[in-house]
């Protein structure tokens, strides 16, 4: 298996709760580096703009005033299988649906706040990668 690179977002839910550490430590037991990491505000249009592939959805008005609701944290976390790893480590996007010991699981609030994203693919990785962060702020 190869090094690889996800991005992760540590959302409004999670940020307001205090969990940043806990999610971290979480990443940081399973193998995962944080290669980058900034607490940021996203603007109305960051948000649209990152989940323009849901734009369709009847959740994605709603899913986009979440995302702006509060801070939340950007990350690119590094390791071996990274991408896949980090949904395993996630867990189901609804949260009943979720494995034990997961982090939505174990802090998702509903369906929407869920606590955190993370890439689903390395193609996909790449471009949320680069939408956040310049190369010279990933430090591995
Ligand atoms: P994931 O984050 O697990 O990759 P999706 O890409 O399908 O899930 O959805 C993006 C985000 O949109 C989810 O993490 C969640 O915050 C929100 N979402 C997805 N499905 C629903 C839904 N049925 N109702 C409300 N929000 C949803
Ligand atoms: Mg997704």
């Amino acid at each position: 298996m190869a090094i690889e690179r996800t991005f992760s977002i540590i959302k409004p839910d999670a940020t307001r709760r205090n969990l940043t550490g806990r999610i971290n430590a979480i990443f940081e037991e399973n193998g995962l580096r944080i290669v980058a990491q900034k607490r940021i505000w996203m603007s109305r249009a960051q948000a649209k703009e990152f989940y323009k592939v849901h734009k369709d959805r009847p959740f994605y008005n709603d899913l986009v005033d979440f995302m702006v609701s509060g801070p939340v944290v950007v990350q690119v976390l590094e390791g071996e299988n990274a991408v896949a790893k980090n949904r395993e480590l996630m867990g189901a996007t609804n949260p009943a649906n979720a494995a034990p010991g997961t982090i939505r699981k174990l802090f998702a609030e509903s369906i929407e706040a869920n606590s955190v994203h993370g890439s689903d693919s390395p193609e996909n990785a790449a471009i949320e990668i680069a939408y956040f962060f310049a190369g010279c702020e990933i430090v591995g």
